[in-house]
């Protein structure tokens, strides 16, 4: 049974509840982050705290807690629980309002710490389909508690046996996934959209990496391109590397996962998870 940080106090699951009259309920006014540990320890926390205070400052959501206090909140919320490995949610609400309206810049945090879910193998040994959607989202570069075109945008995908749907902007132009970011491999060269898109931290491990072995573009991809690539692959806390052998019913590449994204695999896990396998 998970233990909560809940605006303030330590609280098991059952208990952890927030007043109906905060922004985050009436007005989907929040941010968030999630951040997944390895060997039990917060990967990229100090990354994602950033990030989370980008969200909020963005949308002018204030945040009282510096990165130091989040910091030692998550590292004590995720002591209190017991798990191999975990996810650790983050969210800052809006907090409560009179009106139901205005902020009183009393934003409530809340973290939430659960089990990993273990994702089945064979995305990553034989690759997984993806669906497109035309879609506009309101500042694609905050973390905002709004996943209403995810959500629809992933019960499409799924009822087509997808396990992720990319956004593709009204040019055709593809910029991410419901929560990934989106690679294409083209002979040697790694290629990611880099506009109105979420900055992912495990996207930035990728760049970071890949510098080293590929040639690196950082430009719009059109839904054309993708399908024509060599190989694709979208990252994210919540899923890693996943290589891509079908979007829509077109298979990409030879229709398994590609060799240069199984190389860049291999590499991130021995650069930057050193102990992951132990
Ligand atoms: N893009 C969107 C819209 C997301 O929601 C997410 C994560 O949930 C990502 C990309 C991937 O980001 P990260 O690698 O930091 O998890």
């Amino acid at each position: 049974m998970s233990i909560y940080y809940i605006d303030g106090s330590f609280v098991p699951v059952e208990e952890a509840v927030i007043p109906v009259d905060d922004l985050a309920v009436l007005r989907g006014f929040g941010v968030f982050d999630l951040v997944r540990t390895y060997n039990g320890k917060p990967f990229f926390l100090k990354e994602h705290l950033e990030r989370l205070h980008h969200s909020a400052a963005e949308i002018g959501l204030h945040v009282p807690w510096s990165h130091n206090e989040l910091n030692g909140i998550v590292l004590e919320t995720l002591a209190k629980n017991n798990y191999p490995e975990s996810n650790i949610r983050i969210v800052v609400t809006g907090g409560s309002s009179p009106d139901f309206t205005t902020p009183q810049n009393k934003p409530r945090l809340l973290v939430l710490v659960s089990p990993l879910p273990k994702l089945p193998e064979t995305w990553y040994t034989d690759g997984v389909k993806l669906t497109t959607r035309v879609t506009d989202r309101f500042k694609p570069g905050v973390k905002s508690i709004n996943y209403i075109p995810a959500t629809v945008a992933l019960e499409e995908a799924r009822r087509k046996c997808a396990i992720e749907a990319l956004y593709l902007d009204r040019k055709g132009y593809v910029l991410e996934g419901t929560t990934s970011n989106i690679f294409i491999f083209k002979e040697n060269t790694l290629i990611t959209p880099g506009r109105d898109i979420l900055s992912g931290i495990t996207r930035k491990v990728v760049l970071d990496v890949a510098g080293a072995h590929f040639e690196v573009q950082i430009r719009d991809i059109s839904r054309q391109e993708l399908l024509g690539a060599d190989e694709v692959f979208i990252t994210g806390t919540n899923k890693g590397v996943v290589p891509v052998v079908q979007v829509d019913d077109v298979h990409i590449g030879s229709g398994r996962p590609g060799p240069l994204t199984l190389k860049l695999t291999a590499e991130l896990t021995r650069r930057t998870i050193p102990d992951h396998q132990s």
